[in-house]
C-alpha cells in the first residue's frame, strides 16, 4: 500500500497551489458576491483551470487530459478547495464528476462531443439527480425517460443542480419508461442516465437557489419539459444506469471529502495566524493551552482526514472491493471533522469570527454542507454499518 505522492507529483501540486493563489484567489471575493457578473467570472475560471490542466488531470490524454492518477487528483482537489470551496465544487462537479461518468460509461462519440469541452473548461457540466421527493432515496425519482420514435424524451424537475445557472450540459438521472406498444415494449426498467445539452428544447432553469454557505456556487432547480434527445446522448445503455448512479454517488462523496479537507486546512491556517496576532491578558492567545489544544486537535483531524482520503483514492485506483466502504469512512470523518474544525476556528476568532464577512464564518457555513451533500452522514453510517455486519455474518 503506497499513497505517498512522487517527487514529480509533489512538484505539480506546488505549481498548482501557486497557480491557485495567483490566478484563482484574487477573483473569489467577486465570485462570492454571486449574480450575473460572478457567474461570468466563474466561467472564465473554468477555462483557466482547464488551460492549467487541473480539469483533465486524471483523464487520458486522448480526451485532452494529463494522464495522472487519482492520488494527485485528490491532492490537487484539496489545494483548490482550500482557496475556494465554491470554485472547487463548481469545477469538480463539471469536469471530474460529470467527466468521469462520461469517460467510464460514454461512447467515443459522446466523449468527443462533451468530455473534451468539460476538460478544457469550455463547457460546464451539472449533475441533475436530486428531486423534490428524491434525495437520499433515489428510487423515488419520477423524472421519466420515455422511448418513442427513435428518440428519448425526458420530463421532470431536478433540484440542487450545482452549476445549473451556467451549465452547458446536464447529466440527468431518469426513471426509464418503455412505451407499451413500442418495439422495446416490456414495461419499466432501471435508471437511465442522459447527457442533456442546455440548448435542447424544453430545458429551463426555473430558479437559482440561494443557500447559506457556498455563496459563490451557482445552484439551480431545472425543468426538463419533453426534452427530445437522439440515442447518442444516452450514457451507457438505456434502463441499466444503476452502476452509473452508484459511481455518481462515489464521485460526489469523493468531492465533498476534498472540499471538507480544504475547509479544515484553511481553518487551521487562519486560526494559527490569528492565535499569534491576537493579544489578551498581555499575551498572544496561542500561548493559552485552551487555544493551542484546539489547534492541535485541528491538525490531528486534518492529517487523519488527508490519510483517509489518500487511502480511499488508492483503493479506488487499485479496484479494491473495499474502496466504496472506505470512501464512506473518509467522507463521514472528513465532513464531520470539518464542521468541528470550523467551529473551533470561529471560537478562536471570538466575536470577529462571527462577522458575516469573516473567512472563518464562511468556512463554518460551508462545512455543514459536507454533512449533507455527497450522501448524508446518516447514509454513509448505514453503508459502513452494513459492511461491518456483513463481515460478521
Ligand atoms: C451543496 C450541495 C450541493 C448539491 N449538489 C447536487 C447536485 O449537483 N446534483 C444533485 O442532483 N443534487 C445535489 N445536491 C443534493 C444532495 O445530493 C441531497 O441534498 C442529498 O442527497 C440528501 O438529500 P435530501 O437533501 O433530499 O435529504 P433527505 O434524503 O430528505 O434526508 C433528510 C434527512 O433524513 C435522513 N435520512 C434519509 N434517509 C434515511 C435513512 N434511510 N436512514 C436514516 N436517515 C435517513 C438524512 O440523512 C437527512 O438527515 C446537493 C446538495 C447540497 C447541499
Amino acid at each position: 500500500m503506497d499513497y505517498e505522492l512522487s517527487d514529480e507529483q509533489k512538484k505539480y501540486k506546488e505549481e498548482f497551489a501557486r497557480f491557485c493563489t495567483e490566478q484563482i484567489a484574487p477573483h473569489c471575493p467577486q465570485i462570492d458576491r454571486g449574480g450575473r457578473q460572478a457567474h461570468k467570472k466563474l466561467k472564465s475560471l473554468h477555462r483557466k483551470l482547464g488551460a492549467f490542466g487541473y480539469l483533465g488531470l486524471s483523464f487520458p490524454d486522448q480526451w485532452g487530459g494529463r494522464g495522472h492518477d487519482l492520488l494527485l487528483q485528490t491532492a490537487c482537489d484539496e489545494v483548490l478547495a482550500k482557496v475556494s470551496s465554491s470554485v472547487f465544487l463548481s469545477a469538480y462537479t463539471s469536469a471530474i464528476h460529470c467527466g468521469k461518468l462520461i469517460e467510464h460509461f460514454g461512447t467515443a462519440e459522446l466523449k468527443r462531443l462533451v468530455l473534451e469541452g468539460l476538460l478544457a473548461g469550455r463547457t460546464i457540466g451539472s449533475v441533475a439527480r436530486t428531486e423534490a421527493q428524491a434525495g437520499s432515496d433515489l428510487g423515488a425519482i419520477v423524472t421519466a425517460a420515455t422511448r418513442g420514435n427513435g428518440e428519448v424524451v425526458v420530463s421532470g424537475i431536478k433540484d440542487f443542480c450545482v452549476n445549473g445557472p451556467i451549465a452547458g450540459v446536464f447529466l440527468v438521472v431518469a426513471r426509464s419508461v418503455v412505451v407499451p406498444d413500442s418495439k422495446d415494449a416490456g414495461g419499466e426498467s432501471g435508471p437511465t442516465v442522459l447527457v442533456v445539452p442546455r440548448d435542447t428544447g424544453g430545458v429551463e432553469v426555473v430558479e437559482t437557489v440561494e443557500t447559506f454557505g457556498y455563496v459563490g456556487l451557482p445552484i439551480a432547480r431545472v425543468r426538463f419539459d419533453s426534452s427530445r434527445l437522439p440515442d447518442r446522448f444516452v450514457v451507457g445503455a438505456e434502463g441499466v444506469g444503476r452502476r452509473i448512479v452508484e459511481e455518481s454517488l462515489e464521485w460526489d462523496a469523493r468531492g465533498m471529502t476534498s472540499a471538507s479537507i480544504g475547509i479544515m486546512a484553511r481553518a487551521l491556517e487562519a486560526s494559527f495566524a490569528y492565535s499569534q496576532e491576537r493579544q489578551a491578558f498581555g499575551k498572544a492567545i496561542g500561548s493559552f493551552q485552551e487555544v493551542s489544544f484546539k489547534l492541535a486537535e485541528m491538525r490531528a483531524m486534518l492529517d487523519t482526514a488527508r490519510l483517509l482520503a489518500a487511502k480511499a483514492a488508492w483503493l479506488a485506483q487499485e479496484g479494491d472491493p473495499e474502496a466504496s466502504v472506505f470512501l464512506s469512512c473518509a467522507k463521514l470523518y472528513a465532513s464531520e471533522s470539518a464542521s468541528k474544525c470550523a467551529g473551533y476556528a470561529v471560537q478562536i476568532h471570538g466575536a470577529r469570527g462571527l462577522l458575516k464577512q469573516s473567512v472563518v464564518a464562511s468556512l463554518y457555513r460551508d462545512a455543514k454542507y459536507g454533512e449533507i451533500a455527497g450522501g448524508t452522514s446518516e447514509i454513509h453510517r448505514i453503508a459502513i454499518a452494513r459492511s461491518v455486519l456483513d463481515a460478521v455474518d
